[in-house]
């Protein structure tokens, strides 16, 4: 068994001051806290935690990532509590190895709904700290190595293919490609022993016969490479029978089809020197085509660099080559770790990696897409998780939300206020519109405003049952306050058209109306469950004629699409002459004065303006097409007729003339559409009048 010094020194190899008590502190105390308990080997628990230290130290982690390894079964295995592990070991270590008891804790192959929990759970555990996935990876690949002491084979398997299915492609993902390609062969192994041996068996055939293939094709290298003056680490690296048998699933081939089996590497100084040597390879050795790949200018997503090519190599058979430095090789074998593991007195912390949410993006970009034919195996457990998103706060608080939700949820799922106010939205560092889809890994910063408040239109494109519900309250109160006001100016406006007494509530007799408060009566006019125009039968008259159209409705009062609307057909923009209509159930609808809605009958129109300062518009002259009887008098009471309702007949003409009618072209200088509407519907009322029509 690992002593703790030999710990120790394994960690003062690469950290030489070392804090070799708080190691020794965090040895003593997982293995008293561990006691007499057995692994399934029958050896001492602590065996198990003292080894899971070992390969963390191996991959030259701080000492903190270590002390986690030695203690990351007691909280879940003994009696230590969290807030004992923080008084002893401090705040870091006890978070770390809570994490890693949290990840422990997720039972992968419960029910459908509580997998998008316990995925969330995961997830917030090592959003935190990516060293909580380090910990938990290298404890699965310690019980990977001993699963065969398990005495039962459904546990075996169980656990064989949560390893495939989940802790082999998060390995992968954070580029841990050594635990990652141990892990898959013990799986395999595991769940399909007979393919295994089969596999083992036959690279061990192929092994015999020629046994010098690899140590020979590696002196040719070596000899090409010395010709050319590179100075290169040359080895050759046999394929795992994980990944034999997944490229025979692939290809659909033998294993005597595959003929990359071993991959020779040559490792080299520099960027430049990668390049120089695929020169180097392709010159002397042809080149099989279509096998080049340039993972250094196109790094894959979990941070992988090199040059890989398939060429006919010195014993004329085809070998694949992989070219890189030495930096790329230990990021290729340990990923996430290398970047993590102690380097110059200097560790960097997780919160100075600006990377931090960007692993998890791609993390989760791997997960969500593992169902790829690229896969043998089927990783369903990890498709779960398709139907959400994943984003984060700025502070890094994890937001799940459905798939296809936008900033507008994601602003109401952190708080009402937040969503009620926002108004606007930086996704990843970037200002964008509030519609905008969230995708995994996004970093969402709301931008709120006290004075913003919620749109009609966001109900069109929030999809989560609270920004929903949040949108539409408000929206509700905001309509019953809109509403009310119209009321009380369209009241103020009948007032005015109507008569030259002044305005006040108490000359409305709400109780004829069916309404007990002076708001809900405004409210229904505003609504148009009350008429305007029998509130206009029944104010009080005065002797004097009134002026009509000295007063408007203010539109600048108003939210747009809640009382008032701007029409669809003509869509007024601030500085068109408009006209509002009356819609019962709706409130004002306003269109341009030159549209040709309001030429219809039966509305009820309403002069409206932009804002306060808004002059009332100038006249214009308006040409109307009258025909008439034939009768002595018709002349004399159309003229009334416009002269009565304020217009002025500017020119005349008698275009037809017959027995029974005459056409009249009328030109007549009215203040506006409302005013013409008028002057036409009086016309309309007189017997005399056949038609009347504007041109
Ligand atoms: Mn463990």
């Amino acid at each position: 068994m690992l002593t703790s010094s030999e710990l120790i020194s394994l960690v003062r190899e690469y950290d030489r001051n070392a804090n070799a008590d708080l190691l020794r502190k965090a040895y003593v105390f997982a293995m008293e806290a561990h006691g007499v308990q057995k692994r399934a080997s029958g050896s001492p628990y602590f065996y198990h935690p003292a080894e899971v230290a070992r390969f963390l130290a191996e991959l030259r982690l701080d000492v903190q990532t270590v002390v986690t390894g030695l203690l990351h079964d007691v909280l879940e295995d003994t009696n230590v509590s969290f807030e004992e592990l923080e008084e002893i070991f401090g705040a870091e270590i006890a978070f770390l190895v809570d994490g890693v008891t949290k990840l422990s804790k997720i039972n992968y192959t419960s029910s459908k709904t509580h997998q998008a929990e316990n995925f969330r759970k995961f997830l917030l555990a090592i959003s935190q700290d990516i060293r909580v996935l380090i910990v938990k990876l290298v404890d699965r690949l310690n019980n990977m190595r001993t699963l065969n002491y398990v005495a039962s084979i459904e546990k075996r398997k169980r656990v064989a293919l949560e390893t495939l299915e989940i802790y082999a492609p998060l390995a992968e993902r954070i580029g841990m490609n050594v635990i990652k390609d141990e892990m898959e062969d013990l799986a395999f192994y595991n769940l399909h022993p007979n393919e295994y041996s089969a596999i083992s068996l036959r690279l061990d055939q192929i092994r015999k016969k020629d046994h010098n293939f690899v140590q020979n094709t590696t002196l040719e290298l070596k000899k090409v490479f010395k010709a050319a003056g590179i100075e290169a680490n040359i080895s050759g690296r046999e394929k795992k029978v994980y990944s034999i048998w997944k490229k025979m699933q692939r290809r659909n081939v033998s294993l005597e089809q595959i003929n990359d089996i071993v991959a020779f590497r040559i490792i080299v100084d520099t960027v430049q020197q990668c390049y120089l040597s695929l020169g180097v390879i392709h010159t002397n050795f042809q080149i099989m085509p279509g096998r080049f790949k340039d993972y250094i200018s196109i790094p894959k997503l979990n941070n992988y660099r090199s040059l890989h090519t398939t060429v006919i190599g010195p014993l004329k058979q085809s070998i694949e080559v992989q070219i890189r430095t030495e930096e790329m090789h230990r990021v290729a074998d340990e990923g996430v770790a290398a970047h993590w593991s102690y380097k110059n007195d200097d560790v960097v912390a997780p919160s100075d990696d600006p990377k931090n949410y960007g692993w998890i993006k791609s993390l989760l970009t791997i997960i969500q897409n593992s169902g790829t034919p690229d896969e043998a195996m089927d990783h369903s457990k990890m498709e779960m998780f398709e139907n959400e998103v994943f984003c984060f706060t700025p502070t890094g608080d994890l937001i799940t939300l459905p798939h296809g939700a936008t900033a507008v949820d994601f602003a109401y799922e952190i708080h009402t206020v937040i969503g009620n106010t926002c108004i606007g939205v930086k996704i990843n560092g970037k200002m964008v519109p509030l519609k905008t889809v969230l995708r995994n890994g996004d970093q969402v910063d709301i931008i709120t405003s006290p004075y913003q408040r919620p749109e009609a239109a966001w109900e069109r494109f929030v999809i989560t049952g609270k920004a929903k519900a949040c949108i539409k309250k408000f929206i509700k109160a905001q309509e019953k306050a809109e509403f009310t006001d119209l009321g009380l100016q369209l009241m103020k406006y009948i007032f005015a058209s109507s008569t030259d007494i002044n305005f006040s509530e108490d000359l409305i007799d709400i109780k004829r109306f069916s309404c007990d408060s002076v708001s809900k009566f405004y409210y229904n006019l505003g609504k148009g469950i009350i008429s305007a125009d029998n509130v206009r039968m029944m104010i009080p008259k005065s002797g004097n004629r009134m002026s009509i159209h000295e007063n408007s409705i203010c539109l600048v009062d108003f939210t747009p699409g809640i009382a008032v609307h701007f029409a669809e057909c003509c869509h007024p923009i601030l500085g068109d002459k408009i006209i509002g209509i009356l819609v019962p159930q709706k409130g004002i609808v306003v269109h341009i004065t030159s549209c040709d809605c309001i030429e219809r009958g039966g509305n009820t129109f309403i002069k409206v303006k932009w804002n306060q300062d808004d002059e009332i518009d100038a006249t214009f002259i308006a040409r109307l097409r009258i025909v008439i009887l034939n009768e002595t008098e018709s002349f004399a009471i159309i003229t009334n007729i416009i002269s009565s309702k304020g217009a002025n007949i500017t020119n005349l003409k008698v275009e037809h003339r017959s027995t029974d009618f005459f056409d009249l072209l009328v030109d007549i200088k009215v203040i506006d559409v409302i005013h013409l509407g008028e002057v036409q519907a009086a016309l309309r009322t007189c017997a005399n009048v056949r038609s009347v029509r504007r041109l």
